[in-house]
This record gives C-alpha cells, sequence and structure tokens, in this order.
C-alpha cells in the first residue's frame, strides 16, 4: 500500500529530505510542505553574494520547480504546520486543512532571535534569515549608507565584508571580548578582527547595547557607556531558536533542538527530525549536537532518507563549516569546545594558515583559511582524532599529508 511521508518545512534539509528519499522510494506519496511562499532555496548567499546584487535570484533556489514535478514531490508552500496530532497521524495547517501521514518529517529549521532594548521594534532593525530579509537589507545597504551590526559572529561579519564592498559604512558591536568567540580560538579572532578594521569596519567589543534612539537625524545605536553609533539601518546578528514548539506540544523530546538519535529518529518512531532543527547524538564525539550549517542539513536527511528506506546509515559526522568573508575562505573542521593545546600551522600575515585545536594531543578540530587541501585532510585528523608531532604539525614547509601518513605508519 501507497505511504504518504509528510515533510514539514521546505529549506535546505526539507528540500534535500524529500529527493533523496524519492531517489531511493518511487513509489511513496512524498508532500513537502513550506511557510516560506518560495521554492526551497540555499541561505549562504543571503549575506554574501545575493546581498552584494551578485547573484541573480534565480540562482539561489535548490531546485525548479519542474524538479519537484518530475520526481513526484507534491509542494506545498505558503502554509504553515499548526499542529500534529500523533494518534490520528494527521498534521493540522494554517488553513484548516489537514494532511494524513505515515511518516513525518520536521525539517523546520529556526528563527532569528530578536534583540530587546528600547527601540529595537523599529522598521529599520533588520534581522537575516529569509529571502525576503536579504532583499530588504540589500536594498538598504550602499555608499553613504551608515550600517551597525549587532553581533560580531559569522552572519555579523559576513554581512559587514559584504556592505563594505557596497561602500556603506560599517559597525560592527559584539558583547564577547572578541568577534566569533564562542566558535574559534583568539588568533583566529584577533585575525578577523585586523582583516575587518583594515576594510575600514569599525569593530567593538566587549560593549553592552542600552538601547536604539530614532530621531529626525536618523538611528543610533547607544551602548550602556553611553557611546553612540549613528546608524541608517542597523543588523541584529545573535543567534538562532530552533523552531521545536510543533514538536514539543506534540509531546516528542526537545531540548536545544528535536533530540533524535543518529539515525533522525525522535522519540516517536513515525517521526524523524533532520537540520537545524534536530539535536542529534553523535557517535563520533560522544555526545549530543545541535548544528546550524548545510552540510549537516544535507547529510542527515540524507541518513534520514536512508532510515526510511530500510538502509539504515548512521549520521556520526565530522561537523564542518564554512564561512567567506572578502577574499576569505574559512573552513571549520570539528568541534573545538574542551580543547586544552592550539597549534597554528603557517602565517596569518599571508592569509592562509590553519589552527588546529588538540586535547590531550589528539586533533579534535581545525580551521582553515584560504587552503582548502589542509581542510580536507584536517577533517580525517579529526575523525581518527590523530596525535601527531607537535613540531611538524606547526612546521607548515612539511606537508600535512607526510605528516599523516607518518602518524599512521606509527599507528600500524
Ligand atoms: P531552514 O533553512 O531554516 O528551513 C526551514 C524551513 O522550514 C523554513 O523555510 C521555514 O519557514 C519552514 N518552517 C518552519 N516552521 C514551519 C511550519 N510550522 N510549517 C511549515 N514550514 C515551516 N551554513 C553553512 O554551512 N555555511 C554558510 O556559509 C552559511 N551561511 C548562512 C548565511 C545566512 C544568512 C543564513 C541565514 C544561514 C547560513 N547558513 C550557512 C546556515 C544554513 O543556511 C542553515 O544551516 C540551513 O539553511 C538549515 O537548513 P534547514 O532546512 O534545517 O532550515
Amino acid at each position: 500500500m501507497t505511504k504518504t511521508v509528510l515533510v514539514v518545512g521546505a529549506g535546505q534539509a526539507g528540500a534535500e529530505f524529500a529527493l533523496a528519499y524519492r531517489a531511493k522510494n518511487s513509489t511513496d506519496r512524498i508532500v513537502l510542505v513550506g511557510e516560506e511562499p518560495e521554492l526551497p532555496y540555499r541561505r549562504p548567499p543571503l549575506s554574501k553574494l545575493f546581498l552584494a546584487r551578485q547573484m541573480p535570484q534565480a540562482q539561489i533556489y535548490l531546485h525548479a520547480e519542474a524538479t519537484y514535478a518530475k520526481q513526484n514531490v507534491e509542494l506545498r508552500l505558503g502554509l504553515r504546520a499548526e499542529a500534529i496530532d500523533r494518534n490520528a497521524r494527521r498534521v493540522r495547517f494554517a488553513d484548516g486543512s489537514s494532511e494524513p501521514y505515515d511518516t513525518l518529517v520536521l525539517a523546520t529549521g529556526g528563527r532569528v532571535r530578536s534583540l530587546s532594548v528600547p527601540g529595537a521594534d523599529a522598521s529599520n532593525v533588520r534581522y537575516l534569515r529569509s529571502l525576503a530579509d536579504a532583499q530588504a537589507l540589500s536594498a538598504l545597504l550602499g555608499p553613504g549608507k551608515r550600517l551597525v551590526i549587532i553581533g560580531g559572529g559569522y552572519i555579523g561579519l559576513e554581512v559587514a565584508a559584504t556592505a563594505r564592498g557596497l561602500e556603506t559604512q560599517v559597525t560592527v558591536l559584539e558583547s564577547m571580548p572578541r568577534v566569533l568567540a564562542r566558535v574559534t580560538a583568539p588568533e583566529l579572532s584577533a585575525f578577523y578582527e585586523k582583516v575587518h578594521r583594515d576594510a575600514g569596519v569599525v569593530v567593538r567589543t566587549d560593549v553592552q547595547i542600552d538601547h536604539i534612539e530614532h530621531g529626525h537625524q536618523g538611528s543610533a545605536v547607544v551602548l550602556k557607556s553611553g557611546e553612540r553609533h549613528p546608524a541608517d539601518v542597523i543588523l541584529v546578528g545573535i543567534g538562532l531558536i530552533p523552531n521545536t514548539e510543533l514538536a514539543a506540544d506534540a509531546g516528542l523530546d526537545v531540548d536545544n533542538g528535536i533530540r533524535v538519535d543518529g539515525h533522525a529518529q525522535t522519540s516517536d518512531p513515525n517521526i524523524l527530525a533532520v537540520g537545524d532543527c534536530a539535536n542529534h547524538h553523535n557517535r563520533l564525539l560522544n555526545r549530543r549536537l545541535r548544528l546550524e550549517s548545510v552540510p549537516n542539513a544535507m547529510e542527515q536527511s540524507r541518513a534520514a532518507a536512508a532510515t526510511l528506506a530500510g538502509t539504515p546509515t548512521e549520521y556520526a559526522p565530522v561537523p564542518w563549516f564554512w564561512s567567506d568573508q572578502y577574499k576569505l575562505k574559512l573552513q571549520m573542521a570539528g568541534l573545538s569546545q574542551g580543547h586544552d593545546q592550539t597549534v597554528m600551522r603557517g602565517d596569518p600575515a599571508k592569509q592562509s594558515f590553519t589552527v588546529f585545536y588538540l586535547s590531550q594531543g589528539a586533533v579534535i578540530a581545525a580551521d582553515t583559511v584560504n587552503h582548502p587541501p589542509e581542510h580536507q585532510l584536517a577533517k580525517r585528523m579529526v575523525a581518527e582524532r590523530l596525535r601527531p608531532d607537535i613540531q611538524r604539525l606547526a612546521d607548515d614547509t612539511q606537508p600535512l599529508k607526510d605528516l599523516f601518513i607518518t602518524n599512521t605508519e606509527r599507528k600500524a
């Protein structure tokens, strides 16, 4: 009998799941429901090429509409799922309709964390998650415009770089003592702060926002210290909240994301969860984690499709991520939390280097700037928890792969 696989959330993960499952199963009915009116699209260009007006909108979509039709994936866009009835195995939508399911896949992603200071509700205080957000922000950038970015994380820094490319005046305000503090080593933060300052960005760290003023002369972000940063537009980039309410209201296990195992299985055998909204158990790292990245959305969705198709493949990746700022490609492998040593390989002044993070002699993470082949090897090192000779690791005159081979031989 034909089963219905209902996917809620038509972003990177939902779309990938639908097509990956269709590749494995030609008969089940697949329905892909998304709240946004757009065909599924990729978000990374929203802070990079698309925001810079260098990518036409047509290129942002993951697939043409015809691809879903050809693959017999029913698309229902502009429709919000409001409740799951797990007993009846049915999802109710905002327009009053409902859909039964045999398997439900939750791919609901996340929403921006909002800033709650006086003045933060004005129309020139913007966020960046959707295509519509990027279109609106892009129109506000350009010569003579003043952009103040609240939050020196990836999105804030990528937007800063793009806005400078559009000749916007840019200030970045970060509450931590350094940018990218939650995810990278001090060396990397210092490197990116310098890169941005050299490009003309005002970077202020360790600052707290008091309120945002709006007057005849424009707006200003006012710090607790009293310092004022005039702005025409303010971008808030202070993190993501996973969309878990649908799951929590239905009684699924939720804790910083919908809890799933290494096969994307939730606490209900008929419900899977994938992408930014899912908190998975990663056997390789022996811990739970919720990742916000395209590689996670893609690879976890493929694992979920395999689970449902009856050919389960455990999802236990080395997490990885990239960020493009100016002409710099940052690629991160592994998770650096818990490291007790960092090793710098290469010279930041040459804008091509890697910071390795080790715990008790084993490589647990690596951040690579402008050196993609080294990133690939670093990923392998993390997967194998390699214990390299530190002096050789730091010496970039020795190819990383030789060190890898030596270590393998030593292990043998
Ligand atoms: P989403 O893409 O958020 O999709 C979820 C979808 O579900 C949304 O369309 C939402 O509207 C819909 N939805 C939610 N609730 C419901 C409901 N109740 N009913 C119906 N639909 C619903 N990652 C990288 O790896 N590299 C990068 O360089 C990078 N750059 C980024 C830049 C920006 C500006 C942003 C915003 C993100 C970036 N990311 C990057 C992160 C990456 O885009 C996300 O990790 C990825 O999009 C996650 O995919 P997802 O499908 O899980 O979630």
